[in-house]
C-alpha cells in the first residue's frame, strides 16, 4: 500500500530580502539509502513511520526531488570563529527545503546537512561523512532525551558516494529540524557590512515568528537581547550539568533560539575534568569544558554588537545599555546551574553552602578521576543511614577517606532537610541520567555502519538516549566503563 503524506510549507525566510539566502538545488548522493527515521521527530511535523512508504516524500528528504510548497535556500551568515571574524559563512552544505507547518500551526525548518554545495560552500564539497552524521544524527536525539534543548534530526540516509577527508569517507545526508537555524553570527554578516537595516530587517524576523511577545516592548531589541541571554544562560548550565562539551563554540554555531545545534567533535564528559578539550584541533583549550561559559558570554557580546544601533541612537547609550544586559548573563548561568546542581544531588530546600558541597565534590571528582555520570547516578542510590557504607560509591575513589568526610558533609545536610532516601532516589533518577552518549558508543555505530553497512546500532542508541533516565536492560553495558579502546578516540573538527 503506498501512503501518502501531505506537508504543509510556510517558507518565511524566503521573504526576507534576497541577500539573506541564496536559491538552491539539493545534489542528491550516489545510491542513496535509508538508514535511520526518527519517528518521535517525525510526529512533530505530523509524519509517522508509514512516510518510509511515501517514495516521493522519502526522495525529497534525500535531496532528489521536490515537494510541492518546498522552495530550497542556504542561508549566509558570517561568524567569530575561534576568535577570528571571518565575514561570510553560510550554509556551505545545508540546505533548508522549505519550513514545514504542524497542525499547532508550529512551523520546522527541514533542512538537509551534505546534500552539495552552495553559494557559501568557500573551498568544501557541500558534503557530510557517515561518521559525523551518525555523531549529529544521535547527540541532537540524546540531548533531547536529556531535557538539552536541541535541533532535532528527522532522519539519515547514506549513499555510495566517496567523500575525501583524512581518508576516503562514504557521503551521507541528515535532515536536521529546528524552529530556526538562525545564529549569532547571522546577525554579524549584516552588521559588520554596515547594513544596519538588514540587521533589523532579521530582528524583526526573529521576534516575529519566535518571539512575538517582544513587539510591545518599549524596546524590543533590547529585549530580544535580553532573551537571547537567558536563554543561552540556561542552555550552557544544562550543559555544564549533564557534563556536554560542545566543542567548536563559535559564534555561527550558536542558536539565537538558545538551541544546541552544530554537532561536530562535542564530547560528554567521562572522568570529571574541567579541562575537558573535546576537539582535537583546539590546541589552546579555547573551548575546554570550564570555559563554555566564558565563551557563551563573549558570543553573547558578538551579538550584542550587532543590535548596539537599534539599542540606542546614542552610542555610549546603546554601549552601557549593552553591557548592563550582559552584566546579567553571569547570574542568570549561576543561578540555573546551582539549581541544576542541587538537583543532581537530591536536594529539595535551597541552604547557603550548597553550593560548596557540590564544588567540593567535583574537586574530589577530579582529582580521582571518576566518571562524572556514572558517579551521579550511584549517588541515587546513597544511604543516608550511618551505618551505610556506600561502598559502590566509595570505590570510585582512589582516596576513599576522602570520600568519607564528603559523604558526611552530604549526609549531614540530606538529614537536614529531612530528605528520605527511597523518595530521593525516584527523584534522582530522573535527574541524573543512567546514559550518556559515549563517544565510544557513537564510535561503535560507526564501526558497524561504515565496515558491515550494519545500521542496527544506531537505531538501538536512538531508542536507548531517548530514554536515559529509564533503565535498559539490553544495553546494561553502556551503563559501565567505557573499554579501553575508548581512550583512544580522538575526534577532530573533520566532518
Ligand atoms: P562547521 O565547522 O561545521 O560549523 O562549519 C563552518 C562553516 O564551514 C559553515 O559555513 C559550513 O557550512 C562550512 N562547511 C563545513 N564543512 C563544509 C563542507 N564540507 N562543504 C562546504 N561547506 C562546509
Ligand atoms: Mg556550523
Amino acid at each position: 500500500m503506498d501512503e501518502r503524506f501531505t506537508l504543509q510549507f510556510d517558507n518565511t525566510y524566503t521573504r526576507l530580502p534576497r541577500d539573506f539566502y541564496t536559491r538552491v538545488r539539493p545534489n542528491p548522493l550516489r545510491n542513496t539509502h535509508l538508514i535511520s527515521f526518527n519517528s518521535k521527530a517525525a510526529e512533530m511535523i505530523g509524519l509517522d513511520c508509514a512516510i518510509t512508504r511515501d517514495q516521493s516524500l522519502l526522495n525529497a528528504l534525500a535531496g532528489m526531488e521536490l515537494l510541492p510548497g518546498m522552495d530550497p535556500i542556504a542561508t549566509v551568515y558570517a561568524g567569530h570563529q575561534f576568535g577570528t571574524f571571518v565575514p561570510q559563512l553560510g550554509d556551505g552544505r545545508a540546505i533548508l527545503l522549505g519550513e514545514a507547518r504542524n497542525h499547532l500551526g508550529e512551523s520546522w525548518d527541514l533542512q538537509l546537512k551534505g546534500a552539495g554545495i552552495t553559494p557559501y560552500s568557500r573551498d568544501g564539497d557541500g558534503r557530510a561523512v557517515l561518521r559525523s552524521t551518525i555523531r549529529e544524527y544521535l547527540c541532537s536525539e540524546a540531548m533531547h532525551g536529556l531535557g538539552v534543548p536541541t535541533t532535532r534530526a528527522l532522519c539519515m540516509f547514506g549513499s555510495d558516494e566517496e567523500v575525501y577527508r583524512e581518508s576516503i569517507e562514504s557521503g551521507a545526508l541528515l535532515v536536521r529540524m529546528a524552529p530556526s537555524h538562525v545564529r549569532f553570527g547571522s546577525f554579524e554578516f549584516f552588521y559588520y557590512r554596515g547594513q544596519h537595516d538588514a540587521v533589523q530587517q532579521l530582528a524583526d524576523y526573529i521576534i516575529e515568528h519566535h518571539y512575538p511577545e517582544l513587539a510591545q516592548r518599549t524596546n524590543k531589541y533590547t529585549a530580544l537581547l535580553k532573551t537571547v541571554i537567558a536563554s543561552t544562560a540556561e542552555l550552557i548550565a544544562q550543559w555544564q550539568a549533564v557534563g556536554f562539551a560542545h566543542g567548536v563554540m563559535n559564534t555561527d554555531n550558536m542558536s539565537v533560539l538558545g538551541l544546541t545545534i552544530d554537532y561536530g567533535p562535542y564530547g560528554f564528559m567521562e572522568a570529571y575534568d574541567p579541562g575537558y578539550i573535546c576537539n582535537h584541533s583546539d590546541y589552546y583549550g579555547r573551548y575546554a569544558f570550564a570555559r563554555q561559559p566564558d565563551i557563551a558570554k563573549f558570543n553573547l557580546s558578538c551579538l550584542a554588537q550587532t543590535l548596539l544601533p537599534l539599542i540606542d541612537r546614542v552610542p555610549e547609550a546603546a554601549a552601557e545599555q549593552a553591557l548592563a544586559l550582559l552584566s546579567e548573563f553571569e547570574p542568570l548561568f549561576n543561578k540555573h546551574y546551582e539549581t541544576l546542581c542541587r538537583a543532581k544531588l537530591g536536594l529539595q530546600q535551597s541552604q547557603l553552602n550548597d553550593h560548596t558541597l557540590y564544588a567540593s565534590l567535583l574537586t574530589l571528582l577530579d582529582q580521582n578521576n571518576v566518571d562524572y555520570t556514572r558517579f551521579f547516578r550511584a549517588l541515587n542510590r546513597f544511604t543516608s543511614d550511618k551505618r551505610g557504607s556506600n561502598a559502590e560509591l566509595r570505590d570510585m575513589f582512589i582516596d576513599r577517606e576522602a570520600f568519607d568526610r564528603w559523604a558526611k558533609q552530604y549526609r549531614r545536610r540530606l538529614v537536614a532537610e529531612s530528605s528520605i532516601d527511597s523518595q530521593r532516589k525516584t527523584y534522582m533518577d530522573g535527574i541524573n541520567p543512567k546514559y550518556v552518549l559515549r563517544n565510544y558508543m557513537a564510535e561503535t555505530a560507526i564501526r558497524k555502519a561504515s565496515e558491515d553497512k550494519d545500521y542496527s546500532e544506531i537505531d538501538r542508541l536512538l531508542n536507548l538516549l531517548h530514554t536515559p533516565f529509564a533503565e535498559h536492560p539490553d544495553m546494561e553495558h553502556y551503563a559501565g566503563e567505557p573499554p579501553d579502546w575508548a581512550h583512544q578516540i580522538e575526534v577532530s573538527c573533520s566532518s
